[in-house]
């Protein structure tokens, strides 16, 4: 019985009426650039993640950047990040003209050391933007504490976290401004490329709107330089009907977490640790072994889905060579790379799927 990494296709057999009537909608009014559906949507996310604006682009890289420039993020600008992350987090950063910096994660979590953060700190760092790496948030109050203490913006890329909590909040109510993606595999995707940024700032939300339109709030009248970053409405009607789905599937994936951890419990292998402050919603359920990648053989040859997140540290990707940071920097996120893979963590996946993750696991342990 092989088992996938993620299970796309059933998604939309669970909910396919309600998503072909809301495609159908788009299509005969023609309505696809804006108008009622993303205004919909937004507000959806904005009440969801508990912040006064949400404002829809083009993905999650985008809001990122939009979220960069609202804040005057650019040329000669420090911003503090995780090394341990999808390459867009950086990027961002990077594409606004501003410079990465990278504090290393903590070995348990994955997420970026807080107290690791206010070292990297110079008269240039502008802002911080952890990750909520593998859906679980970061440590917020340490991040927020220092970021108040140094006048820096604080930026979650919240992209794998929809629905993660931290204390009384959700990702995205966390800091100054968030990015989410809707990249079809995140835990709300779309059918295709699509993102948000929420905030409570209602200028810097003015702003990143304009700035994802071409720099302009009135029609063919520009006092900006944007970009052509919006969420198409047939992406947004498909989401609407998907977020009231997301809490359960969330749940879902916590439960199978829960499962995991009770049939890898003895095994020579570290599952996921978590921390008291929120719920997190396992957008990848991580292990770690020195075996990773014979352990990995194993499960490919019995069909089960696994993959590396991240095999290779940002501070360590070719194009970042220029940053000058040497092999053995960033010691926690250099040991991730080779000890850590994702195994099958969905919604909807069984209990025998699991048992036959967990057997493969055992027998390659053993
Ligand atoms: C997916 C992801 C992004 C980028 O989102 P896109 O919609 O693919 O541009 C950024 N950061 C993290 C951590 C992600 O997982």
């Amino acid at each position: 019985m092989g088992v996938p990494l993620l299970d796309l296709p059933a998604q939309y057999r669970e909910l396919q009426s309600e998503i072909d009537a809301a495609m159908h909608d788009v299509m005969s009014t023609a309505g696809f650039i804006g108008g009622p559906k993303v205004k919909a949507l937004e507000e959806a996310i904005a009440a969801y993640c508990g912040t006064s604006h949400a404002v829809g682009c083009g993905n999650g890289t985008d809001a990122l950047i939009l979220i960069l420039e609202a804040m005057g993020i650019g040329e000669g600008d420090e911003v503090i990040t995780s090394p341990f992350t999808f390459f867009a987090t950086a990027e961002s950063i990077s594409q606004v003209g501003a410079t990465p910096v990278f504090a290393d994660i903590e070995r348990d979590t994955y997420n970026i050391d807080a107290t690791l953060v206010e070292a990297a700190i110079t008269e240039r760092t502008k802002a911080i933007m952890p990750v909520h790496i593998f859906g679980q948030c970061a440590d917020m109050d340490a991040i927020n504490a220092i970021a108040r203490k140094h006048g820096l913006k604080v930026i979650e890329d919240a992209c794998q976290a929809i629905g993660a909590t931290y204390r009384d909040k959700r990702a995205g109510a966390l800091g100054d401004a968030a990015a989410f993606s809707f990249f079809p595999s995140k835990n709300l995707g779309g059918a295709g490329d699509g993102g948000i940024l929420t905030t409570d700032d209602a200028d810097l939300a003015a702003r990143a709107r304009k700035l994802g339109n071409h720099g302009t709030a009135k029609k063919y009248f520009h006092d900006a330089l944007g970009h052509n970053s919006r969420l198409d409405a047939l992406q947004a009607a498909i989401l609407s009907v998907k977020l009231p789905h997301l809490d359960r599937w969330n749940e879902e994936r916590r439960t199978a977490a829960a499962v995991y951890d009770e049939l890898l419990a003895d095994l020579p292998l570290t599952v996921p640790v978590r921390r008291a402050y929120g719920e997190p919603v396992y957008h990848l359920y991580i292990v770690r072994t020195p075996e990773a990648p014979r352990v990995m053989e194993a499960l490919k040859a019995a069909g089960i889905g696994t993959a590396i997140y991240y095999p290779r540290s940002l501070h360590l990707q070719e194009v970042y060579a220029d940053l000058g940071y040497a092999l053995g920097s960033l010691p926690e996120a250099e040991a991730a790379e080779s000890e850590t893979f994702a195994i099958p963590c969905f919604p909807g996946i069984t209990r025998e799927q699991q048992e036959e993750v967990a057997r493969v696991l055992r027998e390659a342990l053993s």
